[in-house]
């Protein structure tokens, strides 16, 4: 399915968010945006400013982890009373509630009534696996009363399988008449499994359908940039316009996450400020490309000294194999302050946090090398944009 790449914006966006990230900066917020800014709700403490980040999961990896009380990987963007998910990790729904968002206190109603997009980074399990706790239990949490239908961006059919890491015989295929879907065909997938409760959904409860809720897209790359999906780095690309509305213009970009690909990171340009999210990514150009200028960097990270721990010479071949996967597609504390400094980011947020159970301390070795503001991320952690 199509997506609205190249399309023009709506009327009522501004020029200068027409134009572009790094001319949308703190303190230009409009009249009416100040009108809109909204003290905390009750329980939390930190005033929110009409655009916000929320932090809803910021373990890096599959979030069953005794040691860990983080949740899987998601964040919003609030603009107002509207907003904006990226990824969809374990305890996403959960977490919307404990943010408080949306109409959460709303009797018949849930926080999913002030979802408008949701936006994949890449295909990884712990990036998506609540999407049909989001959309199919999420009919009882608001979202039959949100603007439908929700739209679903992400990346396209990878088109051929990853190489084999090492030696020995290749391991059996999954689905190998489809064994690299992409998001429309994963969303197709997943209603097709879920169509017996769908179906009582709504025939049962008159509740709207799948196709009434979610519009799903494969976000369209040119071809020259998918013509070697082993491709190893990324290649070099300008960011793509992904989606618009009278709140936020979302841009993407390639990022360096072999060998998943393609693998996103988004832009968020508001009349307020801009957010950028790395998704899962090792040191990226692209990523530098597209966070110039933003007020807020929301980028991952990863402990190379807890891989070593994990994985002491000598190794296995399967052991060699996750940590290279590790350090090749995923970002060191070391290594994240100088990209943030690279792209003039005024406030690095760490997320993804590989390990999740590991001492805030470590995190705060990311400042070497970046002068702006930097925060280690926690669940539920609100950062203002603007
Ligand atoms: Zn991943």
């Amino acid at each position: 399915m199509a997506n609205s790449l190249g399309s023009k914006g709506p009327a009522g966006l501004s020029r200068r968010l027409l134009l572009g990230g790094a001319a949308a900066s703190v303190g230009l917020a409009s009249a009416a945006a100040a009108a809109q800014a909204a003290p905390a709700p009750a329980g939390l403490k930190k005033p929110r400013s009409r655009t916000h980040v929320v932090l809803l999961g910021t373990a890096g990896g599959p979030a069953i982890n005794p040691r860990s009380d983080r949740e899987g990987i998601a964040s919003a963007l609030v603009v107002g009373d509207r907003y904006y998910l990226v990824d969809a990790g374990h305890g996403v729904t959960k977490q919307l509630s404990r943010a408080k968002l949306g109409g959460w206190d709303k009797p018949g109603s849930g926080p999913l009534d002030s979802l408008r997009a949701v936006f994949l980074t890449h295909l990884h399990s712990d990036h998506v696996t609540d999407l049909s706790d989001l959309f199919s239990p999420g009919l009882f949490s608001g979202l039959g009363a949100a603007d439908l239908p929700i739209k679903l961006y992400g990346p396209g059919n990878r088109g051929q399988l990853p190489p084999v890491f090492g030696s020995g015989a290749a391991p059996e295929v999954v689905a190998p008449d489809n064994p690299t879907p992409g998001t429309v065909e994963m969303w197709e997938s997943l209603v097709r499994a879920f169509a017996m409760d769908f179906n009582d959904r709504a025939r049962d409860n008159r509740q709207p359908t799948p196709g009434q809720t979610v519009e799903a897209h494969d976000i369209e790359l040119p071809p020259h940039l998918t013509a070697d999906p082993n491709g190893n780095p990324h290649p070099e690309m300008d960011p793509v316009f992904v989606y618009e509305d009278d709140r936020v213009r979302v841009s993407a970009i390639l990022v360096q996450h072999a060998p998943v690909f393609p693998a996103f990171a988004y832009r968020f340009d508001t009349e307020d400020g801009s957010a950028v999210f790395s998704g899962d990514t090792g040191p990226s150009d692209n990523l530098v490309k597209l966070a110039q200028g933003a007020d807020v960097l929301v980028h991952e990270a990863l402990s190379r000294q807890f891989l070593e721990e994990v994985y002491p010479e000598p190794r296995s071949a399967v052991q060699e194999a996750v940590l290279q996967h590790l350090l090749g597609a995923h970002t060191t504390i070391e290594d994240v302050g100088p990209l943030a400094e690279r792209a003039g980011a005024k406030t690095l947020v760490l997320n993804h946090l590989v390990p999740a159970h590991g001492p805030d301390q470590q995190w705060k070795r990311a400042r070497n090398g970046y002068s702006g503001t930097l925060v280690v991320g926690r669940d539920l952690d609100v950062i203002n944009v603007g």
